[in-house]
């Protein structure tokens, strides 16, 4: 049974098999080291990371390429404006970036390349470009793509839909830019020419002094590493167009492949019902949930818990439903291993056994809340001290199997109170907090004195509730 991935290009779900038969290649857009990546970013990155240990815990090895974008617009005016050389700004992001995808348990990337040491790469790739007529030179040493010469640009963002001609480019122009609006049909930059507000970062080219357009890095390094043809391509959505439309078009039209087979674009992360990103002010990193005491555990289970195609809305409650789940998970892992299950089961990885219908799910289009609905249908249904050691020790395996897959590592377990909530009790203060959302006083303030009447307390909060015992 293979995962089966909704694909952007056909629109279809496509069954996820590596074309040569043996080793699943797979690229990912990296982050833009210029700043700290926010959780936004991070849901991506873990969406990626869920994808590549369901296809290796399938029985598939992948090869898992994500890049570093450490040269564009952005990286080179923030690193002039922290009075810092571009290799030493965006080295710090750097590191700072691993140090979170450690903590939230990402596996790392088999080669994780930077444009700034893939420059003679792009370059070639330019020449080849020119040579085939798809990109010229204009005047000031710059050099485009020449869109209007790619009878298929435009396929994975479905412009047809849109209502975007070809034609338009020679209307619209050429644009410099990296990122440029949406819709906006134009010849894009592969190499822009030295420009004083770059300071001392340009490179050498036949063109003249200059860098490349932040669309090429991905083009090339893909080649580099992965070869013409590869299995899968992956970003957010705010990456099908331009980026991911830009590298298909540089790639096609510089080798004789047909680039990424399949297209797996993450919907974005919203904070009150808009996207979370840096120009908007709205972000939280992992730093700031850590400061308000979460762990990075509880923040990547409120990542995973929505589809990966649907928007999620970050909310702090979200963080303390994490926070009981996984209290619930490690909760039934310690009772098992009091039944006699070792700490870590003998068989780990091998088989889903009892979450079969879990793991089943999962690998219907990486269906993540209803693979975590299952693995809490069968933790309700099984009582572990009533097992026999060979029925435990079946379950201790099979949900450290589905663990393992979602990346999910289990806490310790915590002596307060949160964690010795009755279910009936959670149930009552999530219906009461559901009432109160909808506006519902009458039913809140019932369920408030039904809670109370049982010996518990909730404290509301900006975003959420705490249960506290009276
Ligand atoms: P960047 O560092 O801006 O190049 O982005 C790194 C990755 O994060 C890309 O795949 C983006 O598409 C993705 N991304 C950016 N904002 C969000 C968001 N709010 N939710 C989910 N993914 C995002
Ligand atoms: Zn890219």
């Amino acid at each position: 049974m293979p995962l089966t991935l909704h694909d952007t290009l056909s629109r279809k779900p496509k069954a996820i098999l590596p074309m040569d038969g043996q080793t699943l290649r797979f690229y990912c857009c990296g982050p833009t080291v210029y700043g700290p990546a926010h959780i936004g970013n991070f849901r991506t990155f873990v969406a990626q990371d869920v994808f590549r240990r369901v296809v290796e815990k399938g029985g598939t090895p992948t090869r898992h390429i994500r890049n570093l974008t450490d040269v564009d617009d952005k990286t080179i005016r923030d690193s002039q404006k922290a009075g810092q050389s571009l290799i030493d700004f965006t080295r710090f992001w750097t590191q700072k970036f691993h140090a979170d995808c450690q903590s939230l348990n990402l596996l790392p990337p088999h080669v994780e390349p930077s444009a700034v040491a893939h420059i003679p790469h792009q370059i070639r790739m330019i020449e080849t470009l020119i040579e085939r007529g798809h990109a010229y030179a204009a005047a000031d040493g710059s050099v485009y793509f020449k869109v209007a010469s790619f009878a298929d640009y435009g396929r994975l963002s479905h412009l047809e839909d849109r209502e975007l001609k070809l034609g338009a480019s020679a209307t619209a122009g050429a644009v410099d830019h990296d990122e440029y609006e949406k819709d906006s049909l134009a010849d894009f930059a592969l190499w822009k020419a030295r420009r004083s507000e770059d300071g001392p970062n340009y490179w050498p080219s036949p063109w003249g002094e200059g860098r490349p357009g932040w669309h090429l890095e991905c083009s090339a390094m893909a080649l580099e590493y992965l070869g013409e043809d590869f299995d899968v391509h992956s970003g957010g959505i705010d990456l099908i167009f331009p980026h991911h439309e830009n590298e298909i078009a540089q790639s096609c039209c510089s080798t004789h492949g047909h680039f990424a087979r399949h297209w797996f674009h993450v919907t974005h992360l919203m904070v009150d019902g808009g996207k979370m990103s840096k120009s908007l002010g709205n972000l939280y990193t992992l730093s700031d949930l850590e400061k308000r005491g979460y762990s990075a555990a509880e923040v990547r289970y409120v990542l995973i818990s929505g589809h990966y195609r649907a928007p999620l809305n970050f909310t702090f409650h979200s963080l303390d439903a994490a926070r009981q789940a996984l209290q619930k998970l490690a909760k039934f892992d310690k009772a098992l291993q009091e039944r006699g299950c070792p700490a870590l089961p003998t068989t780990q990885g091998r088989s889903p056994g009892p979450f079969a219908d879990a793991w089943e799910i999962l690998n219907d289009d990486l269906n993540v809340p209803g693979a975590l609905g299952s693995i809490f249908a069968t933790l309700n249904k099984t009582k572990p001290a009533s097992l026999s050691l060979d029925e435990a020790q079946a379950v201790h395996s099979g949900l450290h199997f589905m663990l393992e897959s979602l990346g999910l590592k289990l806490p310790t377990l915590s002596q307060d109170t949160a964690a010795e909530i009755p279910a009936e009790i959670a149930d009552l203060a999530e219906r009461r907090w559901l009432a109160k959302n909808a506006k519902d006083w009458p039913t809140a303030d019932s369920l408030r004195k039904e809670l109370e009447s049982l010996g518990w307390l909730i404290k509301d909060n900006k975003d959420g509730y705490q249960i506290l015992p009276k």
